[in-house]
């Protein structure tokens, strides 16, 4: 809770203390209300229904966006009531796919500031702007915007994903919004629709790019941790050429990581554990094909070698089992102009051009799409995985929706009900030939809540792979065996608290082995977190 005190109009005003209509009779006299509410007193039970009710009537997701924006900057306590008690309904409108529609029009959208946008302008004052913030901080999510989603450069409009992203981590694993704060580096954009729009929030010129971009990025990583010692910055949505640049600049000394490198990886990761739960297969005997090669294919890549070679793989033959195909092909050896991190994955292997053909000539197990390329799994790809495989491993990552390599129904009409799949936007449970198959998204939310939990319970000094790697058999472990039944790869969303409980004991579990960690390792590391969480009443 802040340390101020504010009284009648002014506390009305303060999201953090607000309750609205359910400040009591006293309350109202003491803290000088009197007169600004109608005379009902509701309950937040009450509150959270009025505004489910409001929510349900308005007719597109984006209102509703903004309609939950504008309760988290009247009352936060009851935004993260109605996220935590509705999560299922409610996530897809304030983080993906609706963010993604959200950052687009943000020009258009944007109210109340939230988080800090600093600019390329404000070189050299950057330690000044974060002093602005008023509150202790231990979470930060920054964006340059470049990346977003996949939807390309969206400049400063990407603000919407850290603002989303960190309503994440209160709402599923109970960081105190107070400790969490958004950044956005607005470097300009170039994304020329953009930069001719009269409403376009952000700076109007091209990229700041090379050593400029660096310096100015490194400006604020000293300024942050300075600011706020020991904090844990989470990088969101960088380009690719940024973002493997930064995440191996900083990792090993200071508190950061990358969730569309590790948090994705762990997601997939863990989906692939529950599909081998499903056809008791072995991990070691997998052989994975992705299409993409960007953070996600590679990040997910990574850590799936770490686990082969975990379970006693070396790394060759742990990297033979993990091949990846870009706009150009399969990555082969010898192909001109690689980029660096796709380099560990090219194989000694002719050339293949198109997805299919790599598919019936490596005869992979699982096939993961990362690549932002909508339909990609035609019904073909899908039939051959379903001739080559009993239990077809097929996870259609990408996203928004209008993303997605292909949709829940495709994948079951398209493999005779036998796909093992996840996907990277909801999709409504599907009936095929006599079974309700409930399909559930490989969603980076499963992930890094927990982390980020565990790595600020322990005052973690870094992240580590071993980190995520024990998130990843964590959520795996926490999908029950009905689940797995009716084809679901991952938990109810539900029960994302208790998930991300078990997955922040583990991150902390492994900060403390490794000597990571502040103090003595708690005797019960559940309750050690779970008595770190916020739960969002009055
Ligand atoms: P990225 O830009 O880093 O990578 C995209 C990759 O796709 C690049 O390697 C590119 O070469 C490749 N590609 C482009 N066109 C292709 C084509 N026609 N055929 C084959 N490959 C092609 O992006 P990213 O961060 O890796 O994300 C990719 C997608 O995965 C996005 O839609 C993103 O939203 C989604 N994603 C989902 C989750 C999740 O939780 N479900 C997590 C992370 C990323």
């Amino acid at each position: 809770m802040p340390s101020y005190s504010p009284h009648g109009l002014a506390l009305l005003r303060d999201p953090l203390l607000n309750k609205g209509t359910a400040f009591t009779e006293q309350e109202r006299d003491a803290l000088g209300l009197r007169g600004f509410l109608p005379a009902g007193v509701l309950s937040m039970q009450a509150q959270v229904e009025r505004v489910l009710t409001n929510l349900r009537s308005l007719p597109s997701d984006l209102e509703k966006y903004v309609a939950l924006n504008s309760l988290h900057d009247r009352n936060e306590a009851l935004f993260f009531r109605v996220v935590c008690d509705h999560i299922n309904e409610i996530q897809p409108l304030i983080y993906t796919p609706t963010v993604g529609l959200a950052c687009q029009r943000y020009g258009l959208i944007f109210q109340r500031p939230r988080g800090l946008f600093i600019s390329a302008n404000d070189r050299g004052r950057i330690a000044e702007i974060l002093s602005n913030w008023p509150y202790r901080t231990k979470l930060i999510v920054v964006t340059d915007g470049e990346r977003i989603l996949g939807l390309g450069d969206l400049g400063a409009n990407g603000m919407g994903i850290p603002v989303g992203k960190l309503s994440l981590y209160s709402a599923c694993a109970g960081i105190h919004p107070e400790l969490c704060l958004p950044v956005m580096l607005d470097v300009g954009t170039n994304n020329e629709e953009f930069l001719n729009d009269p409403y376009y929030i952000g700076l109007r010129q091209k990229r700041m790019t090379g050593a400029d971009y660096d310096e100015f990025v490194d400006e604020f990583i000293t300024a942050a941790r300075e600011a706020f010692p020991g904090v844990l910055i989470q990088f969101e949505d960088f380009a690719n050429h940024s973002a493997f640049r930064l995440l191996h600049k900083y990792r090993d000394d200071a508190c950061v990581f990358n969730d569309d490198i590790q948090g994705t990886a762990a997601v997939a990761l863990a989906g692939l554990f529950s599909a081998l739960r499903a056809t008791r297969g072995k991990l070691t005997e997998q052989r994975i094909l992705f299409l993409g090669a960007g953070e996600a294919a590679t990040g997910i890549a990574d850590l799936v070698v770490s686990a082969m070679m975990a379970e006693g793989l070396s790394e060759t033959e742990a990297l033979r089992r993990n091949w990846l195909v870009d706009s150009r092909g399969l990555v082969v050896k010898g192909r001109a102009n690689l980029s660096g991190h796709k380099l560990r994955y090219a194989q000694d292997q002719a050339p293949i051009n198109d997805f299919l053909s790599a598919i019936k000539a490596l005869k992979p197990t699982a096939i993961i799409g990362v690549a932002a390329v909508g339909g990609a799994f035609t019904p073909e790809v899908l039939q051959t995985m379903a001739e080559l495989n009993e239990r077809p491993i097929v996870f259609a990552l990408s996203n928004p929706t209008s993303k997605a390599e292909c949709s829940a129904e495709d994948a079951y009409r398209h493999t005779g009900g036998r796909a093992l799949f996840a996907c990277g936007s909801p999709y409504d449970p599907v009936k095929f030939d006599g079974q309700t198959f409930v399909p559930r998204q490989g969603n980076n939310s499963y992930i890094f809540p927990g982390v980020g939990l565990g790595v600020i319970a322990s005052g973690s000094r870094l992240v580590t792979d071993e980190m995520f790697m024990a998130a990843a058999h964590s959520l795996a472990n926490s999908v029950s065996e009905a689940d797995l039944k009716q084809g679901s790869l991952y938990p109810a969303l539900p029960r994302i608290r208790e998930v991300s409980a078990q997955i922040a004991a583990a991150v902390a579990g492994v900060a403390y082995q490794r000597g990571l960690a502040h103090g003595p390792t708690p005797n019960d590391l559940i309750s050690f977190v779970q008595a770190q969480m916020y739960d969002p009443h009055y």
